[in-house]
């Protein structure tokens, strides 16, 4: 017999203690919603929120829901932008805010934290030892590392010049969905080869476990130096991606842009004079300042040759600062200032003009809803380019959202589909489960489908996450 939302919560406080267990509706409806913009449902409602205190606890929890057959959907910071961070079967919430361990261990060159400390804190915590974080995603302040590392997002940093966050990776503690805790990887620098659970536990999007410590290299803070370029038009700036890729040109560890709107909103924003075009900015690194000189000088010759009106090693950090931040504006106000249906489109390099002019395309003659605003961005030397479908308004059905959220999806992952990229940092289940069968066929989803049985038998994890929804 099913047992009732209150039966569950008064035998999940038998081990985790009252005060970590919540089931009013407040509580309920803050962990159901994520930042998908259509309405809740029913179904994504828990019997119950948890906040367990470690490892062992989570294993209590995940012992008592295969007792009982009962869904389990782990919540790190809830920022995720694809549908992974909403319950999609009713059944319990595990947050991981209270494994809030940091330890740096500067003569063992790593650190430890535990899954809910926040990005920006591990970042404050490791950084008077010099080393720097490699996950930069808008959302720092907020999102944890747990969730960083379960969806290996990399964000603004370039793979090609940083690698993703899983490389740095060298052990995890992990609580299988059946409960039994493990231990991963290496306390040595040097990594294990061949088989082995870490690598699969990074970027599993909580289907194979919850991973609860992290354990991660210093990486040596590199020096840097900024570049700022002005283009007529955002083609220009994927010309020159698609030049330092063909010429074999080491890239920046960030190469972002902002096209002929966003660059408009993002200096307007930061008290900058607006540019009549696309900007392009980009961050090189290297291990000294005179290193750093070097690149940057070297880098803008390549850029000079590239036909941009004007480009310019920034050495002001007041300047730079702010036209970096209008990046994050210019995402402030797609997301605050209307309504904002966004794709992500990693083609293969030696096709960005082409996924570009697609993608731009289908925004401007979307079939769901009428007259959307083109507007992109992105992190372009990754390559990434993020085409926005955007309406000056909040007042948009909800169904309506639904239908622009699904056509926006269906033809951003055709475009990857076509170009041979996959959608390089947000996850790649939950509304995506029909492009992984697009992109890699039946049987490599159904080869997912059997790990995730291998590892989780009754389907407890994050169930609906795999299975594809809307
Ligand atoms: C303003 C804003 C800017 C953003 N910018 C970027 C960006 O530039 N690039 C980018 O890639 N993303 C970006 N994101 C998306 C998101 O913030 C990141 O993917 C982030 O890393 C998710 O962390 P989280 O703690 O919120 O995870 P959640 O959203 O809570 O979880 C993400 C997924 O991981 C699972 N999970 C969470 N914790 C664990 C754990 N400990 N063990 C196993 N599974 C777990 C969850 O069940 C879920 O499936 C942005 C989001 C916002 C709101």
């Amino acid at each position: 017999m099913a047992l009732s939302g209150k039966k569950i919560k008064k035998d999940l406080a038998k081990f985790l203690g009252d005060k970590y267990v919540f089931d009013d509706k407040p509580t309920n409806l803050v962990y159901a919603k994520d930042v998908m913009p259509y309405d809740l449902e029913e179904h994504n409602l828990p019997y119950a929120v948890t906040r367990p205190a470690d490892a062992a606890q989570i294993g209590q929890v995940l012992t008592y829901a295969n007792q009982h057959q009962i869904p389990v959907h782990i919540h790190g910071s809830g920022t995720s932008l694809v549908g992974l961070a909403r319950p999609k079967a009713r059944g319990i919430v595990l947050d991981t805010a209270r494994l809030q361990s940091m330890e740096v261990y500067p003569e063992r060159s790593y650190f430890e934290a535990g899954a809910g400390v926040h990005l920006a804190k591990v970042r404050a915590a490791i950084a008077p030892h010099k080393a720097m974080l490699p996950i930069f995603p808008g959302s720092e302040l907020v999102a944890t590392i747990g969730g960083s590392i379960s969806v290996n997002t990399s964000a603004h940093g370039v793979d090609c010049a940083l690698g993703k966050p899983g490389d740095y990776v060298l052990g995890l503690e992990v609580v299988l969905p059946t409960g039994e805790v493990i231990q991963t990887g290496t306390e040595s620098l040097r990594r294990p080869a061949g088989v082995e659970l870490t690598k699969l536990m990074v970027g599993c999007e909580g289907l194979l476990g919850v991973i609860t410590k992290v354990r991660m290299r210093l990486l040596p803070q590199p020096c840097t130096a900024n570049i700022v370029a002005y283009y007529d038009k955002t083609e220009d700036i994927l010309a020159t991606v698609m030049e330092m890729y063909r010429q074999g040109i080491s890239p920046p560890m960030f190469f972002e842009y902002l096209d002929e709107t966003s660059s408009r909103i993002g200096f307007e924003a930061v008290g900058l004079e607006p540019p009549s075009g696309a900007v392009a900015m980009m961050c090189l690194h290297a291990d000294n300042p005179e290193g750093c000189q070097a690149k940057a000088e070297h880098f803008l010759n390549f850029l000079e040759q590239g036909n941009p009106r004007s480009a310019e090693i920034t050495d002001d950090p007041v300047r730079w600062g702010k036209v970096w931040s209008s990046r994050a504006e210019a995402g402030n106000y797609v997301y605050r200032q209307g309504s904002t249906f966004g794709s992500e489109v990693t083609p293969r390099v030696d096709k960005l003009l082409d996924a570009f002019q697609e993608t731009r395309h289908f925004i401007e003659h979307l079939e769901a809803y009428a007259s959307p605003q083109f507007i992109s961005f992105g992190h372009i030397g990754a390559p990434t380019l993020h085409g926005y479908a955007f309406w000056p308004t909040k007042d948009i059905p909800s169904e309506a959202k639904r239908a622009i959220t699904l056509e926006v999806r269906a033809k951003s992952e055709a475009i990857n589909a076509k170009y041979g990229g996959c959608g390089g940092e947000w996850g790649l289940t939950a509304q995506r489960a029909d492009f992984l069968k697009l992109r890699y066929g039946p049987e490599y989803y159904q080869a997912l489908v059997n790990l995730k049985k291998a590892f989780d038998p009754n389907n407890i994890l994050n169930r609906g996450n795999l299975e594809g929804w809307l």
